[in-house]
């Protein structure tokens, strides 16, 4: 479906209202849309680091690619070792990690073994060296041995063959070390997403110039810049444009070429000087505008020429809690990734009253801490004002207050959503 023609079936849907959309609804518009990058590009095994896999890595080789021994100790055979009781064994040998014991153990010796020595011909199993006692090139050895026993068996990680990771996995330092462990040294990823952003607004003032009477510094291109890095975008900073509707409409189609996604803050509210809304109806399609949540009302989604647009509120909070709650995990999506994980999100008690009206999701920012029996409750971080970026700074967590809750009572279990880590 092309872009006019989903949002058209879109508006279609019953309960569709682009100026009050429930949260989970957006979410759901939004995902209609996402259409991940396909252009991918060949990377060193340790520039893959935060890059999203292009392709199934497939494993050249068996992991391990020999029988080899999980502990210090003695390769022996089994049958040797029935039946149980003490029993001396010749040592005829060593074999370290890496190397190997030439000869092969016959009945009634055994080789001295370390850790990842590869298991010589004729022995089967490892006593480990707690349970062997050597003297002048014999060991004794008791009972309650099981054959095969602390043998690592070639192929046992990854078969030669075997898929080792899949398309869309998100390479963390685990990925990179078994993709090392391979030998393979450069992988196909998806090419970076490409994010331009801007704020509005003629009260903004950049860091390092003084402030004038009722301006503010425009801290959203901060916490914006620092989110999309997190997530690994190609970042495009276009700065502040002012609240000039010529200007506003060549950022916008300025970004559109540039970027796979356009994300602004501020101007979306309906203030006098709020321009983007008609911008938008010209120059591309927008999906929704209003959102039943608090904070972040005025979310604007849509398409610009073939890049996504978001239109974030301006206030600092509802520039945070809207990335978290939607931009995000379309980020992740139109990356590649897959599956994208939700951020996790669990029931603990609340010990703070909590003020909440009837008729729109609410995501208030929590403290979530632990007691010294290892339970976990959440309290409010004080004023929740929307322009107070203290209050994320002081949160580590979302208390999610759904649609239809009043307010909360303190002991009442309420969902809370990490953010730590998240983006
Ligand atoms: P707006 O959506 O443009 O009406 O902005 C809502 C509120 O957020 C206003 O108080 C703005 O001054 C503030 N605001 C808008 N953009 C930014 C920004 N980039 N940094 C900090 N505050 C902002
Ligand atoms: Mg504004």
């Amino acid at each position: 479906m092309t872009a006019p023609d989903s949002i058209r079936a879109a508006s279609c849907a019953d309960d569709y209202d682009p100026n009050s959309m429930a949260v989970d609804k957006a979410r759901g518009f939004i995902a209609r849309f996402l259409v991940p990058v396909a252009e991918t590009e060949r990377v060193a095994v340790r520039a893959a680091l935060g890059r999203v896999l292009a392709a199934d890595v497939i494993s050249p080789v068996d992991v391990p690619s020999h029988d080899n021994s999980a502990m210090d100790g003695y390769a022996a055979r089994y049958a040797n070792l029935e039946p149980p009781g003490d029993l001396k064994l010749k040592v005829i040998g060593s074999a370290f990690a890496g190397v190997p014991f030439r000869g092969e153990v016959k009945s009634g010796e055994c080789v001295r073994i370390m850790t990842g020595g590869v298991i010589p011909d004729g022995a089967d199993t490892i006593v480990m060296q707690e349970h062997a006692k050597a003297e002048d090139g014999w060991v004794t050895i008791g009972d309650g041995h099981k054959l095969g026993q602390h043998v690592r068996m070639a192929g046992e990680d990854l078969k030669n063959g075997q898929t080792a990771l899949a398309r869309g996995t998100w390479m963390r330092p685990a990925e990179v070390g078994l993709i090392a462990s391979l030998g393979v040294g450069e992988v196909s990823v998806f090419r970076k997403l490409r994010v331009a952003f801007f704020s509005t607004g003629d009260e903004l003032v950049s860091i390092g110039k003084p402030l004038g009477e009722g301006q503010i510094y425009d801290s959203n291109r901060y916490t914006l810049h620092a989110m999309l890095e997190r997530l690994g975008c190609d970042i495009l900073d276009m700065g502040v444009v002012r609240d000039d509707p010529a200007l506003l409409e060549q950022a916008f189609k300025d970004a559109a070429t540039k970027a796979d996604v356009v994300i602004t803050s501020g101007g979306v509210s309906v203030g006098e000087a709020d321009f983007v809304k008609p911008l938008l109806d010209k120059l591309g399609e927008v999906v929704f505008w209003k959102i039943a949540m608090k904070p972040g009302r005025p979310l604007a989604y849509g398409r610009i020429g073939k890049a996504h647009f978001f239109g974030l509120p301006g206030n600092p909070v509802s520039v945070m809690v809207t990335f978290y709650q939607f931009v995000r995990e379309a980020l992740w999506t139109l990356t590649g990734r897959h599956p994208v994980p939700a951020l996790p999100t669990f029931l603990v008690p609340c010990t703070s009253k909590l003020k909440k009206a009837p008729g729109r999701t609410e995501f208030q920012r929590g403290i979530l801490t632990q007691d010294d029996t290892g339970l976990y409750s959440v309290r409010v971080t004080g004023e929740q004002g929307s322009g107070i970026l203290r209050s994320m700074a002081e949160a580590n967590c979302f208390i999610i207050l759904p649609t239809d809750q009043g307010n909360v009572e303190p002991g009442a279990l309420v969902q809370v959503q990490v953010m730590e880590g998240a983006v």
